[in-house]
């Protein structure tokens, strides 16, 4: 692991991995920070190390960011343990740059003092929340994540949920200034007693911690509330003034609901609100938030080619009562497309245009077992897209941008109101990172080969040999794991089951009690 604390050295260090000795381009992940790393932290650096080639991690305690009368010169800075922590994550790079390096030369605190070009969020989004007693703070934080963002050019950055403001804040940001980064979310971690996982924990006595897990267990009570149909911001922030008075010490500062995106208060909560409150327990200020999510639950099974998904996804979905969107039929429909027309694979910007305008229709067969029926521009397709052809051809189709962006949008559409099963390689990790139950399908690729050999005799196909079967198979996989775009990965928090040697209702009905474990009982 490298430690720069120079923008020049950093700059090498990029130069360097783009022009390696392959010239493949390589996914940088950035996770930016302010040190003090704690577990929360961890699992940002977790899913950037899943995700990427090189991961970098930035730590910076950015004087723009704090007023004059806040704990700039107090925040913990522990630049061993850090390293460490990094070291262990298998963190490639860290960046520690001091505020001079950041171009604030004067090394002041608050953001009106330093003689610097600054990036302004919308007003609508800065005045809110936090933003009413920290005046100048996200003007800061968006400051220096833009000059991050600059710096390391990252394919993805990761931020944590907790800072939901700063979260709806940097999304716009990159969408406004169309930077060429994904910004990837991370839930919040939080301790048994419910607090949320901060540095600045480290402020508090242990007797302040325990009275500290009353914000968590106060945005609970409005969450039960809310499932049980009540939808009214103001009833809601009621109950969580109601929990917190339990605890004399808390100094509420405010309890807001309001649109996760564009931050907007909401009087009355239609399909999903952000309630978010911040608190005052002696000298220490701390927030916490919960997603208000009006949708039925949403089961994300993903796993490699051949693993059953299909057949133990549409069983699952009918066992509970739920709709079941099959996503690779989506991806095939726009393979055989293509195939059909004369544009070659590789014509990305062709590819874009027809995608955009192509309509698809999945409907599922009355047969329990039969696959499920697709057309694509009216033209029924259930049995051509699985031909040898389009599924040697989906990978390379599947790895292209303006493919994934549009066939995600159709799939979150679908899943809009939940209560569906949705199958595929990213939908626990892209599509649907907030389902409640997300299951990895997963089979040695012997009887993965022996599965998909059995269903292309059923379909009449061709007759492969079973090794041609496994290195078309192990080839897909590669393919839908290593592109850089949603590349097909077990989510941090799914459960893997291993089906060999199980048939496919032992497979469902694991799931199906999963699911009445997790989701039904809470
Ligand atoms: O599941 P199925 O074999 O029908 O998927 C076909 C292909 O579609 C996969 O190999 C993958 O390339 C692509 N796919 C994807 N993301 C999904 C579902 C499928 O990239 N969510």
């Amino acid at each position: 692991m490298l430690v720069f604390t120079t923008v020049a050295a950093l700059r090498c260090y990029l130069r360097s991995c783009q022009l390696g000795v392959d010239r493949i381009e390589q996914a940088v992940g950035l996770v930016p920070t302010m040190g003090a790393l704690h577990a929360g932290h961890l699992t940002l650096l977790e899913r950037a190390r899943q995700q990427n080639s090189i991961v970098i991690v930035s730590i910076f305690v950015n004087p723009l960011q704090f007023g004059p009368s806040e704990d700039f010169q107090k925040y913990p800075r522990q630049l061993e343990p850090d390293r460490q922590l990094c070291e262990k994550a298998g963190v490639d790079v860290i960046f520690v740059p001091t505020p001079e390096e950041m171009g604030m030369n004067n090394g002041g605190v608050f953001t009106a003092s330093v003689a610097l070009t600054q990036v302004v969020p919308p007003e609508s989004m800065t005045s809110v929340l936090c933003g009413r007693s920290r005046r100048g703070h996200f003007q800061g934080v968006a400051t220096i994540v833009t000059k991050l963002l600059n710096l390391v050019q990252p394919t993805r950055a990761y931020f944590g949920q907790k800072d939901a403001q700063q979260l709806a804040i940097i999304r716009r940001l990159v969408a406004d200034l169309n930077l060429p980064v994904e910004i990837v979310a991370c839930p919040i971690v939080r301790e048994s007693s419910g607090l949320a996982l901060s540095s600045r924990n480290q402020y508090l006595r242990a007797q302040e911690k325990e009275e500290a897990s009353v914000l968590y267990r106060s945005l609970r009570q409005a969450e039960r509330a809310f499932l049980a149909g009540e939808r009214s911001s103001a009833e809601l922030i009621a109950l969580v003034k109601l929990e917190l008075a339990k605890v004399p010490s808390i100094e509420l500062e405010y309890v807001e609901s309001v649109d996760p995106t564009t931050l907007i208060p909401l009087d009355k909560i239609e399909e999903v609100a952000l309630l978010a409150l911040a608190a005052r327990l002696g000298s220490t200020r701390l927030i916490d938030n919960i997603l208000l999510r009006n949708r039925q639950p949403i089961v994300a099974i993903d796993g490699p080619a051949g693993a059953g998904k299909s057949t133990v996804a549409r069983q699952v979905a009918q066992a509970l009562g739920l709709l079941y969107l099959d996503t690779g039929a989506m991806y095939r429909a726009v393979t055989w497309l293509v195939l059909q027309s004369d544009i070659p694979i590789e014509d990305e910007l062709s590819i874009a245009e027809i995608v955009c305008k192509c309509e698809i229709i999945l409907r599922m067969s009355d047969e329990t077992l039969a696959p499920v029926r697709v057309w694509i521009n009216s033209q029924e397709v259930t049995q051509a897209i699985r031909s040898l052809e389009v599924t040697s051809q989906v990978s390379a189709l599947a790895a292209q941008l303006s493919v994934r962006q549009e066939l995600v949008k159709q799939q979150q559409l679908w899943g809009e109101k939940g209560g569906i099963v949705v199958e595929g390689r990213d939908i626990g990790t892209h599509v649907f990172p907030d389902a409640e139950l997300k299951i990895f399908l997963t089979a040695s690729v012997q009887e993965r080969a022996k599965r998909r050999q059995q269903e292309l005799k059923n379909q009449g196909e061709a007759n492969l040999s079973l090794e041609q079967m496994q290195q078309n198979l192990v080839l897909r996989d590669w393919k839908d794991t290593n592109r850089d775009i949603a590349p097909l990965q077990k989510a941090p928090d799914s459960i893997e089951i291993l089906t060999d040697g199980l048939t496919i209702a032992e497979v469902t009905d694991r799931i199906v009690s999963l699911y009445r474990e997790k989701v039904e009982q809470g």
